[in-house]
């Protein structure tokens, strides 16, 4: 085991995001195992943390230090009727959902397929198909920057909301998250209630899917909505979905009959801002090589040379047309680094 990380200078960091934007970093230090994080004493605000690089856009060079993670490790421990499982944050998010699977542990079945890695999975609470990260989640380890010292959090202390974090929004780049730990179940309880996911089961035919039934199904629907980076480089939605006050929806609803809209746990309501794109007739126009995805609005594409002028003035008409249109300002949902 290296006891200092591996340190590159002046890397060519573009094909580490998968938008595939042309970028360089000074630094890049590869960390690969939990003893090395008291060499990382860079200096604050100069420092960036990157998983499978799936929610990161570059949108220039970074001028500090780019720590790709890549810690590996998985655990499980039987607790009671449930197993938790723990995994290093450099592990890979699809990976560690299928050896559940295998293993008949269940409760990610929903969050199959979601690019990524472990220890970016609790920043934006990743979610699809009517579930979050945060009801399987127990606990997480993370490197304290600040106080240069391992420290847990457990799941009320993260404040979990939608697409959000304590790690996102209150002390953001504080913590390395170093690995998650998960509460899985040994009982099988599909989670189906997400219309397009019902609607697919329907179609094939199933009832009550079996947790490999239920994986694949969701597989399927993603394969379907979204292009695969490796083929068609993005970052996944671009935009996040909404939330308004339940009055609010209600007249934007009322003015908009074809608007989507879900309500929230917390009483908000979610309104889905790759409808409101589609509708304003975004899909497949483009500026130079940033386009709007043709078979979903709500993911933007690199058709090769896209730069990050060309993204951004995109991102800006969406936004405005968006705004015009409905009275909504978008917020993109990845990380642009350098705007
Ligand atoms: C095709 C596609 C489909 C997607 N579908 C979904 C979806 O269904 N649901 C969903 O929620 N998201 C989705 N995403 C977004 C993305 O996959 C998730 O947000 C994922 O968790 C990002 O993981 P990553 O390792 O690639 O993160 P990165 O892009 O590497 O990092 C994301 C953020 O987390 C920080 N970070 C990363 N690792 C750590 C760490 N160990 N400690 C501290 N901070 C860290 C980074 O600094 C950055 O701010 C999709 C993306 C793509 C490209």
């Amino acid at each position: 085991m290296k006891p200092q990380p591996e340190v590159i200078s002046n890397a060519d960091v573009s094909a580490l995001s998968t938008f595939r934007l042309p970028a360089r970093a000074a630094e890049l230090a590869i960390l690969d195992s939990v003893e090395q994080c008291p060499a990382l004493t860079h200096a604050e605000g100069n420092e960036l943390v990157l998983g499978g690089g799936s929610n990161t856009v570059f949108l220039g060079d970074y001028p500090g230090r780019i720590l790709l993670n890549r810690i590996r490790g998985l655990a499980f421990e039987e607790c009671g009727e449930d197993v938790l499982v723990t995994a290093a944050a450099g592990e890979n998010w699809h990976r560690l959902v299928r050896a559940c699977i295998d293993r008949r542990l269940h409760g990610l079945e929903n969050l199959i397929m979601i690019p990524g890695s472990v220890g970016a999975a609790p920043m934006q609470n990743i979610g699809a198909y009517g579930m979050e990260l945060s009801e399987v989640f127990e606990r997480l380890d993370a490197w304290d920057r600040d106080e240069q010292r391992m420290v847990t959090f457990e799941k009320p202390d993260c404040a979990f909301g939608y697409r959000d974090s304590h790690f996102k929004s209150t002390e953001p780049g504080r913590f390395l998250v170093t690995s998650v730990t998960l509460r899985l179940s040994r009982r099988f309880q599909p989670r189906v209630g997400y219309a397009s996911l019902a609607e697919a089961l329907l179609q094939a035919g199933i009832e009550r899917p079996t947790s490999r039934q239920l994986a694949a199904t969701v597989m399927q629907l993603r394969r379907h909505r979204l292009p695969d980076p490796s083929r068609l480089p993005n970052a996944g939605s671009f935009f996040k979905n909404p939330l308004v006050k339940a009055s609010r929806a209600e007249a934007l609803i009322a003015d908009h009959p074809e608007l989507l809209h879900w309500p929230m746990p917390n009483g908000m309501i979610k309104l889905g801002a790759g409808r409101m794109i589609e509708l304003l007739g975004w899909k497949g126009k483009s500026i130079g090589d940033a386009a709007v995805y043709p078979n979903h609005a709500l993911v933007l594409v690199n058709r090769g040379r896209a730069t990050a002028a060309e993204l951004l003035q995109l991102i800006e008409a969406i936004q405005t047309s968006v705004e015009d249109a409905f009275g909504l300002r978008l917020e993109p949902e990845p990380r642009l680094i350098g705007s």
